[in-house]
């Protein structure tokens, strides 16, 4: 039946935890919260099904770049892989089969998409404005995902296109792009696993790259039925092979943070450049100007054929301009184009749930953010953002799974969970001072590592230059981190019969 928008929850229930969202983090969430014993939550999804990144992203060739092995979850292995890198459809299919394993799925309220959130500092409960009414909730864990909100350039003249355009990330199945004369904007992460997907079907293929990107092999494999048959009957084999690419993303963290470890990596992508491109110009033009690493590392074995191919014209610049059906680069060069797709990536330094939230002083989140990207404690805790959680918040991210990183923070968080209900806190900010003081560490670290300072503009950085998203060390230290909840750096306010609540010592 449908719920009524103006019903209020409120006066029938406090939820001792909310979760917004139901992607790889709050599926995750609910079921950790379930192996607690925590049963009075709530978790809510704006679309129709679980999924997040992996429901949203259909365009063609679309799949992880981490080893599926890895790229699951450490609690549900999965033998059914069909290749070493599995496919967006196959990942979804794994999402929808641990939800409803861990029998999540009949508790997500779908199709209620969370307004507002807002922290009420008199009861000390969240105010949950969502589109199918209103929730109070003790506690939140927002698993409303880091790279969501697709980024188109507004460029001059887009309006007179008369074609079609779309961004991967919202990719129109129903334009057949056969016969189709088509420019791709950009050449990251989705373009460089569309691209080769689309090449032998268009007329002309135009891929406008602004920036040259590392693209190293992919060591990719289909598992035939022998292979998954082993996979499920010795799940020592998935276990080892899981560690062992663990191991392998640890070396290349540790070159990240050290760059000149990777020099020799470096060195032997270009010589392989040598063999896979053999006309000297498009080798030049694709031959990277940073170090590797700045920017997320790239696998593909198909990528640079599509480029050879003779439908298809790489142009070392970005677009700039439109007139009608004529794209125009930096370069002056003009082309007639039916179709532009739009692989430009997204908008990741300023997340939309900031536009969702207020906090204790009554400030929305997002207004905060609008001078600098968002920063956090251990990417979990907001300044003045009371009894809240992010999930894959700032600076977190380190060259791996994230469903991996996703899991060690919510075992953090979920330990604060803990800690509050048994300590009866009623309320549980993060100390300014505290959050101060990792934040100027974790900049400071970032400084020699080849995020920043290996010579390219990543996501990793907002407009004024500050990285907002990679963790400085290891990712055994931020698991070592985030393996304990220290109270010491939390204020706390004990929940008592008079309101206003009593500090804690
Ligand atoms: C194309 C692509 C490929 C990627 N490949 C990899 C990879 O190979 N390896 C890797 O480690 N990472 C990869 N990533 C990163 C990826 O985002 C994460 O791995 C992971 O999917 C994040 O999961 P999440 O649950 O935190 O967020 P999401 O998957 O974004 O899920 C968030 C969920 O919250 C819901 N939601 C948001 N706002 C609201 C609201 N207001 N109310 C209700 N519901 C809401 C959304 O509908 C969504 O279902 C990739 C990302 C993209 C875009």
């Amino acid at each position: 039946m449908p719920v009524d928008k103006n019903t209020i929850h409120s006066s029938d229930t406090i939820y001792d935890t909310f979760i917004v969202g139901a992607g790889i983090s709050g599926i995750a969430a609910a079921i950790k919260l379930k192996k607690e014993g925590y049963h009075h939550f709530k978790i809510i999804e704006k679309a129709k099904r679980v999924g997040g990144t992996w429901r949203e992203n259909t365009y063609p060739g679309c799949g992880c770049d981490v080893p599926s092995s890895l790229y699951s979850y450490s609690f549900a292995p999965s033998s059914k892989w069909s290749r070493l890198f599995a496919l967006q459809p196959e990942i979804l299919e794994y999402l929808e089969d641990v939800s409803d394993k861990f029998n999540i799925t009949p508790l997500i309220e779908f199709e209620n998409e969370l307004e507002q959130a807002a922290w009420d500092d008199t009861r000390h409960l969240w105010v949950m404005d969502t589109s199918k009414g209103q929730y109070l909730a003790r506690t939140v864990i927002f698993a409303t995902g880091p790279i969501t909100e697709s980024q188109i350039p507004n460029l001059p003249g887009l309006e007179t296109f008369k074609g079609e355009t779309f961004h991967s990330a919202r990719w129109n199945h129903d334009i057949d792009l056969t016969g189709k004369r088509v420019a791709v904007v950009g050449t990251g992460a989705s373009a460089i696993q569309f691209i080769p997907q689309i090449q032998p079907k268009v007329k002309s293929l135009v891929v406008f790259q602004r920036t040259a990107p590392w693209v190293l092999p992919k060591p990719d494999l289909q598992l035939g039925t022998k292979g998954k048959m082993l996979m499920d009957k010795l799940p020592v084999i998935q276990s080892t092979w899981r560690k062992a690419v663990a191991g392998s993303l640890n070396v290349i963290n540790f070159g990240l943070r050290n760059p000149s470890v990777l020099e020799p990596v470096s060195t032997a992508v270009k010589q392989l450049l040598k063999v896979q491109i053999k006309d000297k110009a498009l080798r030049e033009a694709v031959t990277p100007d940073f170090t590797l690493g700045c920017k997320r590392i790239l696998f593909a074995n198909n990528y640079y054929p599509a480029l050879q191919a003779s439908n298809t014209q790489l142009i070392p610049h970005g677009m700039t301009r439109i007139e009608g059906n004529t794209v125009i680069s930096a370069n002056g060069e003009r082309h007639e184009v039916d179709v532009i797709i739009w692989g430009t990536g997204f908008n990741v330094s300023h997340p939309p749930i900031g536009r969702k939230v207020i906090d204790a002083k009554g400030q929305r989140i997002a207004d905060l953010w609008k001078k600098t990207s968002p920063e956090a404690y251990l990417g979990a805790t907001l300044r003045d953002v009371p009894n809240a959680f992010l999930v894959l918040g700032p600076n977190v991210l380190v060259y791996d799974s994230f469903i991996g990183l996703a899991e060690t923070q919510l075992d953090y968080i979920i330990d604060g969970l803990k800690l509050i209900k048994s300590k009866s806190i009623s309320k549980l900010t993060i100390k300014p001072e505290v959050l101060e003081a990792h934040n100027q560490k974790v900049q400071k670290h970032l400084k020699g590592t080849v995020f920043n300072a290996g010579g390219c503009r990543s996501y990793y950085l907002d407009e004024n230059g500050r990285n907002f998203a990679a963790w400085p060390w290891s990712l055994a230290t931020l698991k070592k981190r985030l393996s304990h909840f220290n109270m010491a750096d939390y204020d706390v306010v004990i929940q008592s019969s008079n309101k206003a609540g009593k500090k804690a010592a």
